[in-house]
């Protein structure tokens, strides 16, 4: 089995650990009032999808 020959510095084994991110996956930009919703989903925030009004805060207070 092959053996390291040098132990990684603690400023190489940081520099490559720069790369391990989270990354959150599914999250797009709104198109009508840009905030970052999941995608394939009406926005929470303007009740929009693909364009068109879908859900109004009238609808959301009758609702509760
Ligand atoms: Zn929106």
């Amino acid at each position: 089995m092959a053996v390291p020959f040098r132990r990684t510095s603690k400023t190489a084994k940081r520099m490559r650990r720069t790369h391990f991110k989270l990354s959150v996956s599914g999250l797009v930009k709104c198109p009508n009032c840009g905030a970052m919703i999941k995608s394939h989903n009406v926005c929470p925030k303007c009740g929009y999808y693909n364009g068109k009004a879908v859900v109004t805060k009238a609808e959301k207070k009758e609702e509760k």
